[in-house]
This record gives structure tokens, C-alpha cells and sequence, in this order.
């Protein structure tokens, strides 16, 4: 099939090469002058091993599944370290306990075999109830990323056409018709949507879907630190779970011992959730470096030392960067990819990044029409992500509830409030 893949990040880049490996011609097409200019050239931080998300099983269970493919088939692009510690924090930001037990939250480090307990009475944290060191790997950003997949997908024979915003699809007569923003028109046999689920979406998602999913788009910053005793000594620190900081590294380049480090935390960073990638996105375009200095900057900078207080001493802060990132609103943070088919265009919802397995292994199980399951107009794989965790997906949180997706933090800030926006979801071309 000629196939025509939109959206050149994480899930876009592997999925061509997979594509392209199964037999099948594909252009790779993006809106930005390079490919992974979205979340992924900045964000795909860690190769997870499930941790992170201790109350959701369904995306601990995806992220060990494809954990080892993952290194074997990118391993240019995988950086071990010497420590990723996960800790269980006392009180979070709010003065809230952790939202999982001590029990559970050993239980779910204890799924990497490899999982040690740090002994806390000779290391230098504070305000920690434990902590395990895991075997968790970084996965490089930036120049580095785009380099290698420029140079993998010219080898696989991908086409890539950057520059190319996509306006809209039309199905006509077997043909999927790709509109340029500048009028001219492509046909293919198959378009693969990878927009990080921004672009193009189908009409009435939410009303639609077989099943009762809500999505949000949140602006989602990163402050970025300079180590002042860079060494070959990689580590990253997650505190756990709730409203809590994160510290990992930021591999952009190769050679010397990264120096670049990120901060994020479970709230001060997360600027907002909307049901519309307009008003996030103008929410991003608003954000001031005075702003971020002095607000967000400030409580991660405050609640990072509370845990660790030698970060002050040993981090110089160096400016922030932010994206819009789409998620499933649901109590338990489930963060897997979602891979369904509707009117002739299969749609990748992202995950984390090694999801791009599962997500590239639904594609082309659809393609082939191989055992998929279909509910009004929507069809996906039997057994893949949606088919097992559509009940853990529709669980939601209640109002005003304590979970990521209804954080309003750019406003409880002292933000000034977003003029109204458009609840239209179309193609953005600039
Ligand atoms: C703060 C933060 C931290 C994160 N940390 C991690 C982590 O540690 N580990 C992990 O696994 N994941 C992490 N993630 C998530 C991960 O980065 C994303 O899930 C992943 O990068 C999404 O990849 P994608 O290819 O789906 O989307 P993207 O990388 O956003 O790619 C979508 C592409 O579509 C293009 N596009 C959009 N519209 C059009 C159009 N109309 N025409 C043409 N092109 C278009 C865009 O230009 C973009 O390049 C993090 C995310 C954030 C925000």
C-alpha cells in the first residue's frame, strides 16, 4: 500500500519504519521545517519500566512488556545510568499523603527484578518514606534524536516531507485524499494520523467513541537545569505519588557527560487542562519567562529541595520549554498509546514512548485486518490496548478530584484568565 503517515515524533517515525519493514511505500509528512519538532524532540525522557504510574497496572503492564524491544531495536538512542531512584514522598506539595501505600508503591518497584531499596539513614534525601533504585534508562532528545531517525528513515527509504501541514483527509473512491494548507492534494491508499491526537481528529470523538473516554490537553513545561558536577554518573530522581517533583536528564547531544538536566512536578509544571489543543496552545503562547521564574520556577525549585535539599547547590537554572500533550482523563493516570481505525484513518493516541511497539503493532494488525473488533464506525485490535484497558480508560475522576488531568495550575498561580477560544479542533499551520 502507498500509505501516508502525518506527524513525524516518536509514534509517527517508528511506525513508517515498521511500515516500510512490512512491505509497504511510505511518505512521512510534518508540519514543522524537521522531523520530532513536537512533544517528542523535547519529552520522551525515560524508558519506563512502570513506576510512574503505580495505580494504573494496564500502563505499567505495556511499558515491562516492551521494555526489552525497546533497547535492542534503539539502542544508538538508550542511555543507561548509574541510579534512577523511585521514592515515596510523605507529604506531597498540599500536605497530602502519597495516594498509594508503602506496600504498593514497593510492590510496583519490586516488578523490575533488578529493584534495590536505597537505605535512606546514609543518603542525602529527605521527607521520604522509602525508595528503590531501578534499572531505568534514559532515552535521548533534541539533535541527537533527530539526527538518528533522519538518517534511519533515508536508509528504510521512508520519504519525509517536512514543512508539509496536512489541512484536512478526504476518503474518496478507496483513496484518501491529504490536503496540503497550501491547496495542492496527495492520494494514498491509507493515512496513519500521529499528530500526538492535535490534528485532524475524527468529527465527534468524544459523542462517538465506543466507549466513554474523555481527553484533555494540557500545557506541560519543563525547567531546564545546568549540573554544576556534570559526571558520567546519570541518575534521575522521581518522588511519588501525587504532587510531587521529578528530576531527569536531558540527552541532546553525544560525547561529554550530560550536563542538562530537566525538573518537572506533578502539578507546578502542568499549566492547565482543556478540551480543546486551541486553548492550550494559547495558554503555552502566552506564558512569560517572568511568570515561570517566579511562580512555577519557584514551588518546583522549593519542593525539590524539600526532598533533596543539595539540588539548590548543585543545579543552576537555565530557562523552560513547553509543549501540548493530549491524555485520557482518567483516575487511575493511565498513559498507554491507543490505536483505532475511523473512516479509513487509523489514529495513535500517545503514550509513553515505548508504547510505539504496541501502537505500531495495532497498525498494521489493522491493516491486515487480522482479528479487530468494531463499534460504531470505530474499529481496533482484539487484544491491544483499547480492547484490554477500555474499562481502566472510562473510569474517571470526579470533579475538582486530586488527579492530574483537572489541574487549573496556571490560574491558581495567579495567571491571568485565557480569553475564551474557539471549541473547534482543527489543523494549526503556523
Ligand atoms: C513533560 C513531559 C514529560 C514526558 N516524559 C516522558 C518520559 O519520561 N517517558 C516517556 O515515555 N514519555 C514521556 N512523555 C510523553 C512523550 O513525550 C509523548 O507521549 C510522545 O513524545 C508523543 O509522541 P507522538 O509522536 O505521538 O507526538 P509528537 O511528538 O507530538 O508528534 C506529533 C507530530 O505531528 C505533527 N503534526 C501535528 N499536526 C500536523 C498536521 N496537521 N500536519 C502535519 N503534521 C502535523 C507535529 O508537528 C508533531 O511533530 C512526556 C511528555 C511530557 C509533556
Amino acid at each position: 500500500m502507498k500509505i501516508a503517515v502525518v506527524g513525524a515524533g516518536w509514534n509517527g517515525a517508528h511506525c513508517a519504519l515498521e511500515l516500510v519493514t512490512a512491505g509497504h511505500q511510505v511518505v512521512l509528512l510534518d508540519k514543522h521545517p524537521d522531523i520530532f519538532q513536537g512533544v517528542s524532540g523535547d519529552f520522551g525522557i525515560r524508558l519506563h519500566k512502570g513506576p510512574h504510574y503505580p495505580r494504573s497496572r494496564n500502563t505499567r503492564e505495556s511499558c515491562l512488556e516492551v521494555f526489552d524491544r525497546f533497547r535492542e531495536t534503539y539502542p544508538e538512542l538508550v542511555v543507561t545510568h548509574d541510579s534512577a531512584i523511585y521514592a515515596q514522598g510523605t507529604r506531597d506539595a498540599l500536605g497530602n499523603r502519597s495516594k498509594v501505600s508503602n506496600d504498593a508503591f514497593a510492590h510496583v518497584c519490586h516488578e523490575s527484578p533488578e529493584c534495590r531499596e536505597v537505605d535512606l539513614s546514609s543518603s542525602a534525601f529527605a521527607g521520604l518514606e522509602s525508595a528503590f533504585d531501578l534499572d531505568e534508562p534514559s532515552v535521548v532528545l533534541g539533535d541527537r534524536l533527530r539526527s538518528y531517525f533522519r538518517e534511519r528513515l533515508a536508509v528504510a527509504g521512508v520519504q519525509i516531507h517536512s514543512g508539509f501541514c496536512v489541512e484536512k483527509i478526504v476518503r474518496k473512491a478507496n483513496q484518501s485524499l491529504v490536503y496540503r494548507d497550501d491547496g495542492s492534494v496527495l492520494a494514498f491508499d491509507l493515512v496513519i494520523n500521529t499528530t500526538g491526537f492535535q490534528s485532524l481528529l475524527p468529527a465527534h470523538f468524544e459523542r462517538d467513541f465506543p466507549f466513554d473516554v474523555e481527553v484533555v490537553y494540557q500545557p506541560c513545561l519543563a525547567l531546564c537545569y545546568q549540573d554544576r558536577q556534570p559526571s558520567e554518573k546519570l541518575f534521575s530522581f522521581i518522588v511519588m505519588d501525587g504532587w510531587f517533583p521529578c528530576l531527569m536528564p536531558a540527552i541532546t547531544s553525544q560525547g561529554s557527560f550530560p550536563a542538562n538536566y530537566i525538573l518537572t512536578h506533578g502539578s507546578y509544571t502542568i499549566m492547565g487542562s482543556f478540551p480543546t489543543v486551541a486553548q492550550a496552545d494559547s495558554l503555552l503562547e502566552g506564558l512569560t519567562d517572568e511568570f515561570v521564574a517566579a511562580k512555577v520556577k519557584a514551588f518546583a525549585e522549593a519542593e525539590m529541595c524539600r526532598f533533596w535539599p543539595e539540588f539548590s547547590r548543585r543545579f543552576h537554572y537555565t530557562g523552560w520549554k513547553g509543549s501540548v500533550m493530549a491524555k485520557l482523563k482518567t483516575r487511575s493516570e493511565f498513559r498507554s498509546a491507543v490505536t483505532f481505525e475511523n473512516e479509513g484513518v487509523i489514529y495513535v493516541f500517545p503514550g509513553k514512548i515505548s508504547n510505539v511497539f504496541n501502537a505500531a503493532d495495532e497498525v498494521l494488525a489493522l491493516i491486515a485486518n487480522r482479528s479487530s473488533i468494531e463499534k460504531n464506525g470505530f474499529r481496533y485490535a482484539a487484544q491491544g490496548v483499547l480492547d484490554i484497558a477500555h474499562c481502566e480508560m472510562t473510569q474517571k475522576p470526579e470533579f475538582g478530584e486530586q488527579n492530574t488531568c483537572n489541574l487549573q495550575t496556571y490560574t491558581q498561580l495567579g495567571g491571568r484568565k485565557q480569553a475564551s477560544q474557539p471549541q473547534t479542533v482543527e489543523a494549526t499551520c503556523h
